[in-house]
């Protein structure tokens, strides 16, 4: 059956950025291409593209680009995943050497149809990458794995400098926006994965536009603070195609700079909030900014 196509709203001034010039990108999609890597970058027209591979970042999405989910703010497809690729987590370090990357983001399709959810291809893209270039820093941003410690435990092991898990948007909206996910599982995987390596840093996001008020977002910031989650993002919702999730809000600068300052003051070491912050935007420079506030720099 053909999904409805809904009216979309034309994106106001502070949202729109300049084409990237392709000569910019080559070096990062020639490399992806060839080593038949998939990026989030790509498959969730992020609007930092550009700014990122200029800057030779990236973040690599493993195990397919199919998911077992089905959000409704995503553009990647609900399908049957392939069989995992077990020469993937190779490639990703072969790419990380050839960018020359010093901070490497790992995000992934939800792979509910596998035992661990896929913990251990994590554990091995960061080992490989670790083989190659130990002085990388390394960021995962994980599915919730339904809630498996055993999983979580299985790419802590693996000695990941950031954990992220995004929590997207407020309980109210879960139902439409991540269905299949639930807020409180979320909240514990974070609150776990920082009881069991305190020395890894933790990091949440979420978006805005979807419908959420200004009361929920702050609950949301309270919850995570609660569970020592250290670093977060908050950026605007972009509606992928017309049959994805309405922006029913296009969020003003002003409120997130709001949002910011709260952030600040639940003690997060670092709140990037800013209609165009996404999960792993500027994610070295993040990292690094909240390390040096942890050390009291
Ligand atoms: S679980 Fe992740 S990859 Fe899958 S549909 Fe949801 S946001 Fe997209």
């Amino acid at each position: 059956m053909m999904q409805r196509k809904n009216r979309r709203q034309a994106k106001p001034k502070w949202l729109r950025v300049p084409l990237p010039k392709p000569s910019e990108i080559k070096p990062v999609t020639e490399t992806l291409k060839e080593l038949e890597l998939n990026t989030v970058c790509e498959e969730a027209l992020c609007p930092n593209l550009s700014n990122c591979y200029s800057h030779g970042t990236a973040t690599f999405l493993i195990m397919g680009d199919v998911c077992t989910r089905n959000c409704g703010f995503c553009n990647i497809p609900a399908s049957r995943p392939q069989a995992l690729d077990l020469s993937e987590p190779e490639r990703v370090a072969e790419a990380v050497e050839r960018l020359r990357l010093v901070h490497v983001v790992i995000t992934s399709v939800t792979r509910d149809d596998l035992a661990d959810g896929g913990a251990s291809h994590y554990a091995n893209t960061i080992r490989k990458i670790r083989n190659r270039r130990p002085e990388v820093t390394i960021e995962v941003l994980i599915p919730d794995f339904k809630g498996s410690e055993e999983a979580l435990i299985t790419v802590l092991d693996a000695k990941p400098d950031v954990l992220n898990h995004n929590i997207e948007t407020v309980p109210r909206l879960y139902k439409r926006v991540r269905p299949q996910a639930k807020h409180e599982r979320s909240l514990e995987l974070l609150k776990k994965a920082k009881e069991l390596r305190p020395e890894i840093a933790t990091k949440s996001g979420l978006m805005v536009g979807l419908g959420e008020t200004e009361e929920e977002v702050i609950q949301v910031l309270h919850d995570l603070r609660k569970v020592n989650c250290e670093l977060v993002t908050i950026g605007q919702y972009l509606q992928p195609s017309g049959t994805h999730l309405e922006v029913v809000e296009y969020v003003l600068p002003e409120q997130f700079e709001k949002y910011r300052l709260v952030g600040e003051r639940l003690g997060f070491i670092s709140t990037a909030s800013d209609p165009l912050v996404r999960s792993s935007f500027n994610a070295a420079e993040f990292y690094q900014l909240g390390r040096s506030r942890t050390r009291g720099n």
